[in-house]
């Protein structure tokens, strides 16, 4: 049986689920090949969420959906992760008039950088652009509660998860992708695409 928060979301988002798929279509987003995954497994298929987010209007119209959800929860200020969040944070900062800061690692270690602070009591808003692992949303998280800030929820563009990944919201419906897909996806020693002799890439690292 379908939890409320699935129901939710694929209700909420089927009409928007198309045009999504057709922005990320007609920018190129959709790559196909073999990838090496941030989590270290292979995959014939990729987000290059950046090629849509470099047409503003795409941004808006993606970031729309995810302020819109936010808009009553009283957002004091927008975070993400570098470098892929930002623009996401940035135009979701822009649509609820708040704040946009990010995080960088810095020896491994996300935190906040260049003077940006969360003060004592604000209410943040997390946003990323692809999340498989959500590895980074859940240490921007931690910086969140770090500094005294009141984390209340989580937006993303793309859960490659299939819905699977969770973060500690208060409420299910506190998380919200703009998509969610299932990556396919094989680790490094059972994937096809390596047996049949070709190389896996890092995607954007051209
Ligand atoms: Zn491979």
């Amino acid at each position: 049986m379908k939890s409320e928060i699935e129901k939710q979301r694929s209700e909420g988002t089927d009409v928007k689920k198309a045009d999504v798929l057709t922005m990320f279509s007609q920018s190129g987003a959709l790559l196909e090949g073999h990838f090496l995954l941030t989590s270290g497994n292979h995959s014939n298929q990729y987000f290059q969420c950046a090629k849509v987010l470099q047409y503003p209007e795409y941004a808006k119209k993606l970031c729309d959906i995810i302020a819109d959800h936010f808009r009553d929860k009283a957002i004091d200020v927008v975070i993400a992760p570098a470098i892929g969040g930002i623009v996401v944070g940035q135009e979701v900062a822009r649509q609820l008039g708040v704040r946009s800061i990010f995080t960088e690692r810095k020896e491994g270690a996300m935190q906040l950088r260049r003077g940006f602070e969360i003060k004592p009591g604000e209410r943040v808003l997390v946003c990323e652009d692809v999340v498989t692992t959500g590895g980074s949303v859940f240490e921007v998280i931690d910086v969140v509660k770090k500094n005294g800030g009141m984390f209340m929820g989580v937006g993303f563009i793309v859960d490659r998860s299939g819905g699977s990944v969770r973060f500690p919201v208060a409420n299910p419906s506190d998380q919200i992708a703009c998509y969610t897909t299932e990556a396919v996806k094989f680790t490094p020693d059972e994937c096809p695409l390596c047996e049949s002799g070709s190389t896996p890439v890092k995607p954007g690292s051209r």
